[in-house]
């Protein structure tokens, strides 16, 4: 008699317990909230993405001030270690709030200058990582500051992909070309060498931007003219010492198609260097920031092989000899094409177009002729050290 007696709260528990964590589960609730700017359109603005672990149903509220813009999500939760303050950019996000309200989250963000409905669209996409019930929230706020000049590199590969174009009428529709995003991400295989000399090797480089995309902007040039400069001497300068050089872009192009979206237009970039099986991948950009004064010369790598690391800091040591910028370090980093390249990669800033002494150095045929010998010379580095 005491037996069963205890067995009965002992079943309701037993039965209760998956009931209570089926239900929250079932709740969607936005797993990672995320920023980029873009300027490659017509109307430069700011990106907001929320992951919502399942369907989404936004709507937008604008208060009468035009300075606060609110999306709300019905009957959506927030994950237990996603912040729910952001302070993305000073000049059209000052900052992103989220509050649960009854079964419902808010989305507040402040902006520093009124905006209108003309100014805000809210879609959803499908979810990042490809679950058929997770969305994204996507909140598209253009610049009235007039201040969006960096092309922000989208290191998240999630933030934009192609149909997230389609709402805004500035955008011309994409080519008709095999979708890039089809291809599959790093493969395993390793087809790269490491053996010593420049000799023979396959060397791809992607001169940043180009086409439609002008990179960053500063009082006088574009960085994807100087990126392209510079790709071109160290195409020479490569191909005279024995390397099968290939370049993603040689001319002023977008490589997969004029106004694509960010997803489209990297991984094109990347599937030249994986179709050519090219033994390292170098990309070059050069950097920008609010103020003049930021300046100096970084390489970043993600570790996805045990050799990018040592292509980013060879190529760097080298290169810190051929300037007087500052050494702002070899840095890790997602960035898209570092992650989906399939041989050692690294993404070189060299120097910052935002900085007028910079801007320059990096338009005259010296310093670009400096940065090319510096990074054949640290390219010859790597492969005389293995890649170690
Ligand atoms: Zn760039």
């Amino acid at each position: 008699m005491l037996k069963k007696l205890w067995i009965l709260p002992l079943m309701l528990l037993v039965f209760l317990i998956p009931m209570v964590s089926a239900q929250a589960a079932a709740k969607p609730e936005i797993t990672n909230v995320r920023t980029a700017t873009r300027t490659d359109a017509n109307t430069p603005f700011v990106r907001t993405v929320l992951d919502v672990s399942g369907k989404a149903n936004p709507k937008l509220y604008i208060d009468n001030s035009g300075e606060y813009v609110f999306v709300t999500l019905p009957n959506t939760g927030i994950g237990k270690n996603v912040a729910k303050s952001y302070k993305p950019n000073s000049n059209v996000i000052s900052r992103v709030t989220l509050s649960s309200r009854s079964s419902s989250m808010d989305v507040t963000i402040k902006v520093p200058r009124a905006v209108t409905k003309n100014d805000v669209k809210v879609f959803t996409l499908p979810g990042a990582t490809g679950s058929k019930v997770s969305s994204r929230v996507v909140i598209d706020i253009n610049d009235k500051s007039g201040k969006l000049k960096q092309w922000s590199h989208w290191g998240d590969t999630n933030i934009g992909i192609k149909g997230a174009t389609k709402p805004s009428q500035s955008w011309k529709p994409s080519s008709t070309k095999q979708p890039a995003t089809n291809v599959p991400a790093y493969s395993s295989s390793k087809t790269y060498s490491l053996t010593k000399g420049l000799q023979g090797k396959t060397i791809a480089i992607d001169p940043g931007h180009g086409g439609s995309d002008s990179g960053a902007v500063g009082t006088y040039s574009k960085e994807k003219d100087i990126t392209l400069a510079i790709s071109k001497k160290v195409a020479s300068l490569l191909s005279a010492a024995g390397a099968n050089v290939i370049m993603t872009r040689t001319t002023d192009v977008d490589v997969y198609a004029p106004y694509d979206g960010a997803v489209e237009e990297l991984q094109a970039r990347c599937n030249i260097a994986n179709a050519a099986k090219a033994d390292v991948f170098v990309c070059i950009h050069i950097d920008s920031f609010d103020s003049p004064s930021a300046g100096g010369v970084t390489a970043y790598y993600n570790s996805k092989t045990p050799y990018d690391y040592g292509l980013a800091n060879y190529i760097h040591l080298q290169n810190m000899k051929a300037t007087n910028f500052a050494d702002r370090g070899v840095k890790t980093a997602n960035f898209y094409v570092l992650l989906h390249t399939n041989m050692p990669a690294t993404l070189l800033e060299l120097g910052f177009i935002s900085n007028p002494n910079e801007e320059k150095a990096l338009n005259s045929d010296a310093q670009q002729q400096n940065f090319a010998e510096s990074i054949v010379k640290g390219l010859a580095d790597y492969f005389n050290h293995n890649g170690n």
